[in-house]
């Protein structure tokens, strides 16, 4: 039987690098995979389906929601996302570790459903640092700017609903303590006692 994955939230404003630290970690980790999530927003270049994000309609989005196939969803920005619960589910019975990459109402409806949920919000070094990320290559004017600052400061308002806060200032270190977090995890006397459970009865036997 398998040991059941690990349930990871990560939550940061736009412009912290959450999304290219989660990449980073998963080309060093094959035990962590990364929940696609639906989406009612418009497709970005570069972006795929079903890849990035499921992309569908509004009416698909309520329809999935009737049918309660979301473990969460949450309306941002006046676009909806939503986890899928088979999926998630289905991982994490293979023992798979799971990482939702969602906001802070998401990560609130997760902890409810499943409490056992490590959560991780990552944080920029500065807010200079944050608004230099956002403010792209000098392109958008300064409402745009400071319309996408509130967004992040209002994420970062909920910073401390979860366990543990990650600053990326330096890649690399940032990278490193997620890594430690995931490693630090697994260690968990919990976790090793379910997957060393023969070992463990084999040493133990007097
Ligand atoms: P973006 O549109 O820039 O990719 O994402 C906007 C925000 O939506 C980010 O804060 C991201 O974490 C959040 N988000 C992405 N997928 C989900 C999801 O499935 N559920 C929730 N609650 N938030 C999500």
């Amino acid at each position: 039987m398998n040991v059941r994955g690990n349930l990871y939230i990560i939550a940061a404003p736009s412009g912290a690098g959450k999304t290219s630290l989660v990449k980073a970690l998963l080309t060093h980790d094959n035990r962590v995979r990364v929940s696609v999530s639906h989406t009612t927003r418009s497709m970005r270049p570069g972006e795929h389906n079903g890849v990035d994000y499921n992309f569908v309609s509004m009416a698909d989005f309520d329809a999935l929601i009737a049918d309660n196939q979301f473990l969460e969803y949450a309306e941002v920005f006046t676009n909806k996302y939503g986890t899928s619960r088979a999926w998630v589910e289905g991982q994490l019975d293979l023992g798979v570790d799971v990482i939702l990459e969602i906001d802070w109402q998401g990560a609130q409806q997760v902890r409810e459903q499943m409490p056992e949920n490590i959560s991780i919000f990552i944080l920029p070094p500065s807010r200079a640092a944050l608004e230099s990320r956002l403010t792209g290559r000098g392109q958008d004017d300064a409402e745009v700017i400071k319309h996408r600052m509130s967004k992040a400061v209002s994420e970062m308002q909920h910073y401390d609903e979860f366990d543990y806060v990650v600053i990326n200032d330096d890649f690399d270190l940032a990278l490193n303590d997620l890594q430690s977090i995931f490693c630090a995890e697994r260690l968990k006397r919990a976790s090793q006692q379910r997957r060393y459970a023969d070992l463990l009865q084999d040493l133990l036997s007097v």
